[in-house]
């Protein structure tokens, strides 16, 4: 089962990135280190509930 999640930058709130996740692999939310345009450099990107 793959789930379409929002990734949300920590610093500035923007919805950056567009991901589907494995439920069964990443039952928590996910946090990745991504490139966002508005901060101008790599911040934290928690999903999105
Ligand atoms: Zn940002």
């Amino acid at each position: 089962m793959r789930e379409n999640i929002i990734l949300k930058c920590t610093e500035c709130g923007e919805e950056n990135y567009i991901n589907t996740k494995n439920k069964r692999n990443h039952p928590d939310r996910m946090e990745v280190k991504k490139y966002c345009s508005r901060c101008n450099k790599k911040t934290t990107h928690k999903e999105k509930k």
